[in-house]
C-alpha cells in the first residue's frame, strides 16, 4: 500500500530524515515512535506532500509521489496533480484544527460538497453517518468552541473519513488532551482500525501500539533505529537507544 525508500530531507542545513525506508500493507497498522525532534511530524507531511523530499521515494498503490515518469524522465506533478494525489490521504494533527465559524456537522461536509462535488443532501446524511460513528450523533450543530478537546478531535477524525481517504496519517492525536479524553479519541482509532483503514500513527501511546499495531517504528535523529511487530520492539527492543527511549517514556 505505502512504500518508502530512502527518503531524505533536509531544512537548510539541518538534515532532518536521514533515508527513512519502510512498508505498509494495506489495512495495516504502523506506529512511529521515537523522541521530540527525531522527524516523525517532518516524515508524515512528506507522506502527505506538505513537505517535499529532497531524496528518494515514496509510493502509495504502486503511484509514485510527486513525479510522473514521461519518456524515461521524472516530470515533476503539478500542483492540481499533487492536490489529487492528497485528496485519498486523510491527516488528524495533535491540535484538531476545525474551522471556528462552522458547525461539527458543517466541518465534516465541508471537503466532500467542495471538493468531491457531493451533493449537500448526500454529503449530510453521510456526515451524519460519520459522527455517529465518532460517538457525536447529537453533536452535528455544536460549534467547535462548545465541545471537548477530545470531542473536536473526533469530529477531526469524521472530517478526514468523509473525503473516502485510503491512509489516515495521526500526528500525535491525543497527545494536546487531558488525560480524561485521551480514550475517547484512541478508541475512535481503534475501531477505525478494525474496521481495515491503513494507518501510520506517530503516538506516545504504547498501550495504544501494543494493541493495534501491526508494526511499530522507532526513530531517532532522522533514521530508523529498530522497526518490527509491538512485541519486538515495545517488549524486547534489541537496541539501547529503543531501551532507553521507552523507559524514559513509561
Ligand atoms: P516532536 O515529537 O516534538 O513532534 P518530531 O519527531 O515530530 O518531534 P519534527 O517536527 O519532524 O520532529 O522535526 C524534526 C526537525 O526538523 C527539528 O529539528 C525541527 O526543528 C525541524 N523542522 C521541522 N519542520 C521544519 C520547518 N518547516 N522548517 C525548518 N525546520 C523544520
Ligand atoms: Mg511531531
Amino acid at each position: 500500500m505505502i512504500k518508502a525508500v530512502d527518503v531524505h530531507k533536509r531544512f537548510g542545513a539541518n538534515h532532518v530524515l536521514k533515508g527513512i525506508s519502510l512498508e505498509v500493507a494495506a489495512g495495516e497498522v504502523l506506529c512511529v515512535i521515537g523522541p521530540s525532534g527525531s522527524g516523525k511530524s517532518t516524515f508524515l507531511r512528506c507522506i502527505n506532500q506538505l513537505e517535499t523530499i529532497d531524496e528518494g521515494a515514496v509510493w502509495i498503490d504502486g503511484e509514485l509521489l510527486g513525479y510522473v515518469e514521461r519518456g524515461g524522465r521524472l516530470h515533476q506533478l503539478s500542483d492540481a496533480q499533487i492536490a489529487r494525489q492528497r485528496r485519498p490521504i486523510g491527516m488528524v494533527f495533535q491540535r484538531f484544527n476545525l474551522f471556528p465559524h462552522m458547525t461539527a456537522l458543517e466541518n465534516v461536509v465541508e471537503g466532500p460538497i467542495r471538493v468531491l462535488r457531493e451533493s449537500r443532501d448526500s454529503a449530510r446524511a453521510r456526515g451524519l453517518e460519520l459522527l455517529e460513528r465518532v460517538g457525536l450523533k447529537h453533536k452535528g450543530d455544536a460549534y467547535p468552541s462548545t465541545l471537548s478537546g477530545g470531542q473536536q478531535q473526533r469530529v477531526a477524525i469524521a472530517r478526514a473519513l468523509a473525503m473516502r481517504p485510503r491512509l489516515m496519517l495521526f500526528d500525535e492525536p491525543t497527545s494536546a488532551l487531558d488525560p480524561e479524553l485521551v480514550g475517547e479519541v484512541l478508541a475512535v482509532m481503534r475501531d477505525l482500525a478494525g474496521s481495515g483503514m491503513t494507518m501510520i500513527v506517530v503516538t506516545h501511546e504504547l498501550g495504544f501500539a501494543k494493541e493495534v499495531a501491526n508494526q511499530v517504528v522507532f526513530m531517532d535523529d532522522g533514521r530508523v533505529v529498530e522497526t518490527g511487530t509491538p512485541d519486538q520492539v515495545l517488549a524486547n527492543p534489541a537496541h539501547e537507544r529503543t531501551k532507553t527511549f521507552l523507559s524514559a517514556v513509561l
